[in-house]
C-alpha cells in the first residue's frame, strides 16, 4: 500500500507523539496511525452524568459531586486519610493511603469536590479509594460529552497521550478512505453491523447517551463487528500458517508393508477399526512430499500411542529420525517403555531425553541424536532445546497437545528443518475441543478422530461421595485390595503451590498407612527424582504395591490394567476434562472398575451439576460439550493452555455465537477478496503474527 496514505504514516506524525512515546507505543505493537485505530479501549469511564450519593452502587464507577465535611488525618504510625463528603442525598468516604501534602491540602471542610472512582463497601458505608478528584466551582464543569476510553498501556505512556493521539487518528480516518471494510456485505447486513469506520468511532468515543455496560455488552453492534473481524483474522492466520507450511518439502515416508505387518503381528492386541482408519489417513499424508500437519483426537484409552508408533515406523523405514514429545516426565518414560517393547524385534532401540538426563549421559544422548545413531527419540520439551541437533528428523510427534499452546506447536515446526525440508507433524490429544473452538486453535491442522475404544473395556461406575464418608471408603479399599486388585488415591491441587500439593499427598499416604497397616502403599508426586518416580511406577505395575497415592501427575498416560478403583479427593475443584482424564486410568483391564469422587460439603449448585455430568457420562466429547455449556468457552479452552490467544476486543465467552459463522466468512473472503486475508491478519494479529508463521 502506498506510503503517503495518512493511516500508514508512523505515529510520530501525530501531534504529541515524539520518539519516546513512539517507542512506548511500539511495545504495544503500534507503529502506524492505523495500528492506533485498532488499539481498542479496555473499558470506559462515564463522566457524562453526576450521580447522587444515595444512588451509588458498590462495584461500579461514578462521578460524584460533594462538599467536604471533615478530613481525618493519619494517626501516628498509620497513614490513611479519610475524607467525608456529602451532597443533598447522603455522605461518602474518600480514602487515601499514599499522598503528598500538596494533594491533601484542598480537602478542607466546605470545599466543593468533584470525584471519580470505583465505589466499594467500606467501614462506614460506601467509599472510594484513591479517587480522581478536583476542586470545582460548579458541577457542570466536570461533565464530558462522551464516555472516556481507558486503553491498555505501558509504563510511561499516559491515558491522556493515548486519547489525544487516537482522537487525531480518528479525524484522519474520517478524511481518507484507505480503511477497507473486508467483511462479506451480506453478513454485515444480516447482523446490522455498522461500517468499520463507524464502529471504530463508536468504540473509541462512545456518545454520552450510551453506558459502559452497553458498549461492552454482547449486543453492541460496533463491538460485535470488530470482535467478528478479530476472530476471523485469527482463524485466517491459522489457515495461512498451514498453507505456508504445506509449501515446504517433506521427506516421503512410505510405510513398508512387510515391516508394518511384522510390527502389527507382534502386538498383543488387534488394532481397532478406528485405529486402522487413522493409520491409513496418516500413511496417505506421510507418503506426500509435503509436510503432514495432523491432529489425532481420541478419548482417553482409545489407543493413540500405538498409532504414533506405526507412524514412527514409517520414518524409520525410510531412514529418518522421529522425535516424540510428551508433556510430563512420567508420560515420556511410559512411552519410552512402550516403544522399547514394540520396537525390540526391529533392533531399533529408542533413546530418552528430558531435563533430568544430565552430565555424561546427556552428552552421549545428544551425540547419538546428532549422528543419527539414535532413530527414535522420546522425551519432554527438552527435545526442542537449542542444544539438541537432529541428524535427519523426518517426523515430530507431540502427545497430549492440550498441555501445549497453539504457539508452542507452531514454534516446534521450525525445529528439525534443513534447507527447504520440514518434518511431518503429528499431534495427539484426548481433550475434545468443541467444533466451534477448534476454529481458533486447530484450524491449521487436519483432524483424525479415533472414535472407538478397544474391545473389552469395562464401564467405569462413578460415584459422588461426601468426604465425611471416608471411613467407609477406607474399608472398601481394604476389601478391594484383599481381592488382589489395585487402587489409585488422587490428591489434586488444593493449594496453588506444587510443594504444598506434594505435602498433601505425603500426609494422605501417611494417614492411609495408619488406617491400612497391611496394605503396601506407594507415593508418587512431581517433586520426586525421575529414578524414584520410575521405581514407584514400576513397583505399582509389578503389583509390588497395592495402593498408589498420587498427585495429578498421573493424569496423563499412566497405564496399569489391574488398578480398577480410583478415589479422587476434592473432585469439585477439578475441571471436568481433568477428572475425565484421571478417571481414564481405571477401566483398562477385565475387571469392573469404580471411580469415587470425594467432595467437601457443602457442594454448590454448579458443583453438583458438574459432578453429575462426570457421573453420568463416559464419553469425553459429551463431557466437553456439557462442560462448555456450563462453564463457557474461556474456561474450557483452559487456563492451563499456556499459549492462549490474547484478543483485543473479542471475548470467547461473550462472543461465542459469532464463531459459527467464521468458516463461511473465511471461505467467502478467500474467494472474493483474497487480498483481505493478509490485510485482516495484519490489522488484528499484528505483532503476534510471527507466532503463526513458519519461522523460516
Ligand atoms: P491413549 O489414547 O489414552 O493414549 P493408550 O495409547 O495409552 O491410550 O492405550 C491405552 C491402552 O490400550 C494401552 O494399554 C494400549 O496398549 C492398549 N491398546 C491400544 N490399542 C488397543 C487395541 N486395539 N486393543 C486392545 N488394547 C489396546
Ligand atoms: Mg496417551
Amino acid at each position: 500500500m502506498p506510503q503517503h496514505e495518512p493511516l500508514h504514516l508512523p505515529v510520530t506524525q501525530l501531534t504529541g507523539i515524539g520518539s519516546q512515546s513512539a517507542q512506548r507505543l511500539e511495545k504495544l505493537g503500534i507503529h502506524t496511525i492505523r495500528d492506533l485505530l485498532f488499539h481498542l479501549p479496555l473499558r470506559y469511564q462515564d463522566k457524562s452524568r453526576i450521580q447522587t450519593i444515595s444512588q451509588l452502587v458498590a462495584g461500579s464507577s461514578a462521578l460524584v459531586c460533594g462538599t467536604v465535611e471533615y478530613t481525618e488525618y493519619p494517626q501516628p504510625g498509620r497513614s490513611t486519610i479519610t475524607c467525608r463528603i456529602s451532597d443533598h442525598s447522603g455522605t461518602l468516604s474518600l480514602r487515601f493511603f499514599h499522598f503528598s501534602i500538596r494533594q491533601i491540602q484542598p480537602l478542607k471542610p466546605g470545599t466543593k469536590l468533584g470525584c471519580f472512582g470505583e465505589i466499594r463497601h467500606g467501614f462506614n458505608g460506601l467509599e472510594m479509594v484513591h479517587p480522581e478528584y478536583r476542586v470545582i466551582e460548579t458541577p457542570e464543569q466536570l461533565l464530558e460529552s462522551s464516555l472516556i476510553p481507558v486503553y491498555p498501556t505501558v509504563e510511561g505512556l499516559s491515558q491522556r497521550t493515548l486519547r489525544k493521539a487516537v482522537q487525531q487518528a480518528l479525524t484522519l480516518c474520517q478524511q481518507c478512505d484507505s480503511l477497507q471494510d473486508w467483511l462479506p456485505p451480506q453478513l454485515c447486513k444480516a447482523h446490522q453491523f455498522p461500517s468499520l469506520r463507524e464502529a471504530l468511532q463508536l468504540l473509541h468515543q462512545p456518545p454520552a447517551e450510551l453506558t459502559p455496560l452497553l458498549v461492552n455488552g454482547h449486543d453492541f453492534p460496533a463491538r460485535k463487528r470488530l470482535a467478528f473481524e478479530e476472530f476471523l483474522a485469527h482463524h485466517l492466520a491459522l489457515l495461512q500458517g498451514k498453507q505456508a507450511y504445506k509449501h515446504w518439502q517433506a521427506p516421503v515416508l512410505r510405510l513398508n508393508p512387510t515391516s508394518k505387518q511384522r510390527f502389527i503381528d507382534c502386538l498383543p492386541f488387534k488394532l481397532t477399526g478406528a485405529q486402522q482408519r487413522v493409520i491409513a489417513e496418516i500413511e496417505q499424508d506421510c507418503s506426500q512430499p509435503k509436510p503432514m500437519l495432523r491432529l489425532i483426537q481420541g478419548d482417553v484409552g482409545s489407543g493413540k500411542t500405538v498409532v504414533a508408533a506405526l507412524t514412527a515406523l514409517a520414518a524409520l523405514d525410510n531412514g529418518y529420525q522421529v522425535a516424540l514429545m510428551a508433556p510430563t516426565e512420567l508420560l515420556a518414560e511410559q512411552h519410552f517403555a512402550n516403544f522399547q517393547n514394540w520396537f525390540a524385534n526391529l533392533d531399533q532401540l529408542p533413546c530418552f531425553l528430558s531435563g533430568a538426563v544430565k552430565g555424561k549421559q546427556r552428552q552421549t544422548t545428544l551425540n547419538a541424536i546428532a549422528s543419527g545413531e539414535a532413530a527414535i527419540i522420546i522425551g519432554t520439551h527438552a527435545l526442542f532445546q537449542d542444544s539438541v541437533q537432529f541428524h535427519k528428523l523426518g517426523l515430530v510427534i507431540i502427545d497430549e497437545q492440550h498441555r501445549f499452546g497453539v504457539h508452542q506447536r507452531q514454534a516446534l515446526r521450525a525445529k528439525g528443518q534443513y534447507q527447504n525440508i520440514r518434518p511431518h507433524q503429528l499431534v495427539m490429544t484426548a481433550t475434545p475441543i468443541p467444533r466451534t473452538l477448534a476454529m481458533l486453535s486447530y484450524a491449521d491442522l487436519d483432524i483424525s478422530v479415533i472414535d472407538e475404544l478397544p474391545p473389552g473395556r469395562q464401564a467405569i461406575t462413578t460415584r459422588v461421595i461426601s468426604n465425611q464418608r471416608r471411613e467407609e471408603i477406607v474399608q472398601r479399599i481394604h476389601d478391594w485390595i484383599a481381592q488382589g486388585r489395585q487402587v489409585y488415591w488422587v490428591c489434586p491441587l488444593i493449594e496453588e503451590s506444587e510443594q504444598l500439593q506434594c505435602e498433601a499427598a505425603e500426609k494422605t499416604a501417611l494417614l492411609l498407612s495408619q488406617l491400612l497397616p497391611d496394605v503396601r502403599i506407594g507415593l508418587l508426586h512431581g517433586r520426586l527424582k525421575a529414578t524414584d518416580k520410575d521405581q514407584v511406577m514400576q513397583s505399582f505395575k509389578n503389583r509390588a504395591c497395592d495402593l498408589l497415592v498420587a498427585t495429578t501427575v498421573i493424569e496423563v498416560g499412566v497405564d496399569v490394567p489391574n488398578a480398577s478403583l480410583m478415589i479422587i479427593e476434592n473432585a469439585e475443584r477439578l475441571g471436568l476434562s481433568q477428572l475425565h482424564q484421571l478417571r481414564g486410568r481405571v477401566g483398562r483391564g477385565s475387571i469392573d472398575s469404580y471411580c469415587l469422587l470425594l467432595y467437601q460439603p457443602p457442594l454448590s449448585e454448579t458443583g453438583k451439576q458438574r459432578l453429575a455430568i462426570i457421573k453420568q457420562y463416559q464419553d469425553g466429547f459429551i463431557i466437553a460439550e456439557r462442560d462448555l455449556a456450563l462453564r463457557g468457552p474461556g474456561e474450557v479452552m483452559g487456563t492451563r493452555q499456556t499459549g492462549q490467544i490474547q484478543f483485543r476486543i473479542a471475548d470467547l465467552e461473550r462472543d461465542n455465537d459469532l464463531l459459527d459463522e467464521i468458516p463461511a466468512a473465511a471461505a467467502w473472503i478467500k474467494q472474493h477478496s483474497p487480498a483481505a486475508i493478509t490485510a485482516l491478519i495484519q490489522r488484528w494479529v499484528g505483532l503476534q503474527r510471527h507466532q503463526y508463521h513458519d519461522i523460516a
